[in-house]
């Protein structure tokens, strides 16, 4: 179950993970995009942090007040997916707040927005697989370490490392890393 205070708890650590792994995030980006997705996390999340330090009065308001932050700073394709992920979460969180169903809403709004598929190697194949094995309490820290590295050997469909078609083989999505890191420290913050 998410809670306000749990919720809290995790996006300060992704924003710590993120900001601890900004140049290794944008490395990445280079390989197969434009080299700013580290930077573009760290951008969205610092203002995420700033948002919630003003004690947003229930989840759902959190949960709104990071879509809002990483729609108008992360910028680029990710900002508005994680953004729209995050919105889903936020209209859902008024009825349920059962977190394998925020997330499948989450995945849901993703692949709807960005029209990404299993294999398409993006975020969205980090995303699938850790709402299946929420789904049925399985979710551990090597499904997420899989799932992220399962995209290394996948030719782009989407978004800019498409434009490389099989020379995006042989490298890890930006995107499904740092979508990586936030499970990570779902997990991690006990959520
Ligand atoms: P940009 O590519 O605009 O510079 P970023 O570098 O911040 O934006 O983000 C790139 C990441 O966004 C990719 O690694 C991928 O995971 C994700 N992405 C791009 N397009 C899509 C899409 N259509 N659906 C899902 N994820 C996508
Ligand atoms: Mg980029
Ligand atoms: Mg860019």
């Amino acid at each position: 179950e998410l809670t306000l205070e749990n919720y809290l708890a995790w996006m300060q650590d992704f924003a710590q993970k993120i900001a601890d792994k900004k140049d290794y995030l944008s490395d990445l980006d280079s390989k197969i995009g434009d080299g700013d997705h580290g930077n573009n996390m760290a951008r969205g999340l610092k203002a995420v942090s700033e948002a919630l330090a003003t004690k947003p009065a229930d989840l759902t308001s959190a949960l709104k007040v990071t879509a809002m932050a990483l729609i108008s700073k992360v910028g680029g394709a990710a900002g508005p997916l994680y953004g729209t992920a995050f919105l889903e979460m936020a209209k859902l969180s008024s009825k349920t707040v059962d977190l394998s169903e925020l997330i499948t809403a989450a995945a849901a709004g993703l692949q709807k927005r960005g029209g990404a598929q299993a294999g398409d190697k993006t975020m969205v194949d980090v995303w699938l697989p850790v709402r299946d094995n929420l789904k049925n309490s399985q979710l551990t820290s090597e499904k997420i370490e899989q799932a992220v590295n399962s995209t290394k050997q996948m030719e782009a469909k989407k978004g800019r490392a498409s434009y490389l078609g099989e020379r995006s083989v042989g490298h890890l999505d930006p995107g499904a890393v740092s979508s990586g890191y936030l499970f990570e420290s779902m997990l991690q913050t006990g959520v």
